[in-house]
């Protein structure tokens, strides 16, 4: 199975250099969020419209719009606002609940960010899903995605070839988001290396902070992670994210440092009756999800 997997990988990968190089003019570019040079094939526009192209896609396989507006509605005001203080603030971000019992959440490129009512159910404050939200949206801001897909295309030697160029509507450019995979295999999103996690978790909690929710929220989520998954990887969320206990002891002393008074809850806050009453108190009352994951 990995092995047709890879496959699958190497030949979308392949497609995407064939797309892409004739439509970047230089690959490398400095990172809005971090600062770092950055080696990115993927222009702005290219990853905003892949983005745009595969949500629809995405929501659908995930279960559609959980079926609750007030939920929705919640999860995207927390996002935007999220996003409104990140370095790329005019991208046309979203920010979707989905009727989904997987435990996930993820980020297309150019700004289309999913959480699964499954992950929301395991939360239990505001503070949690800004914790949650504000790391997707480092992943985005940071460009990871367009620096895997880069990555990966040089590494399996296609970056010389020169194709012809395609519109960004042709559908091996959502393939390489894994949409459109063959019978049986379902969707499936670039796995992200344990620098780019830390990366956006340290983004994560700086866009958290700045609207005063508490920094701590973070680890907590990563617990609820690690014991929803068991001890094991096997989780859908931990496949994508990689989640060793480096990557808590590294945000522990990132939060030490760099936000000492995570203590005083009067400046930051966690935001628990707000997120009992607009998200688990309604979801407690909807008909099972609609995705099941099985
Ligand atoms: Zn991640």
């Amino acid at each position: 199975m990995n092995l047709s997997r890879n496959k699958r990988l190497e030949q979308t990968l392949l497609t995407l250099a064939l797309l892409t190089l004739p439509l970047a003019g230089a690959g490398c570019s400095t990172n809005p969020a971090t600062g770092q040079k950055q080696f990115n094939l993927l222009s702005q526009s290219q990853e905003v419209s892949l983005g745009s192209e595969a949500a629809p896609q995405f929501l659908k396989e995930y279960g559609g719009p959980i079926p609750s507006p007030g939920i929705r509605q919640y999860v995207s005001e927390v996002g935007l606002k999220l996003a409104k203080v990140s370095e790329r603030p005019s991208l046309p971000w979203e920010f979707h609940a989905v009727d989904s019992a997987q435990i996930n959440a993820f980020a297309l490129p150019g700004g289309k960010v999913f959480i699964t009512r499954g992950l929301l159910s395991k939360l239990d404050s505001e503070a949690q899903l800004a914790g949650v939200l504000g790391h997707e949206i480092g992943h985005v801001t940071a460009q990871h995605i367009g620096q895997q897909m880069s990555r990966a295309a040089v590494a399996s030697g296609v970056v010389q070839v020169i194709g012809v160029a395609a519109s960004v509507q042709d559908e091996t450019w959502l393939q390489v988001l894994g949409v459109g995979a063959q019978a049986g295999g379902g969707l499936y999103l670039l796995k992200f290396g344990r620098d780019q996690e830390t990366q956006s978790d340290e983004l994560g909690v700086r866009y958290m902070t700045t609207l005063g929710y508490n920094p701590m929220a973070q680890i907590q989520v990563m617990r609820v992670l690690k014991e929803a998954s068991g001890g094991g990887g096997g989780m859908e969320m931990l496949q994508t994210h990689p989640l060793p206990q480096t990557r808590i002891e590294h945000l522990r002393d990132h939060i030490r440092s760099k936000y000492p008074n995570f203590r005083d809850e009067s400046q930051m806050a966690f935001r628990k009756q707000a997120y009992q009453d607009a998200v688990l108190t309604p979801l407690a009352k909807l008909p099972p999800p609609k995705h099941t994951g099985q």
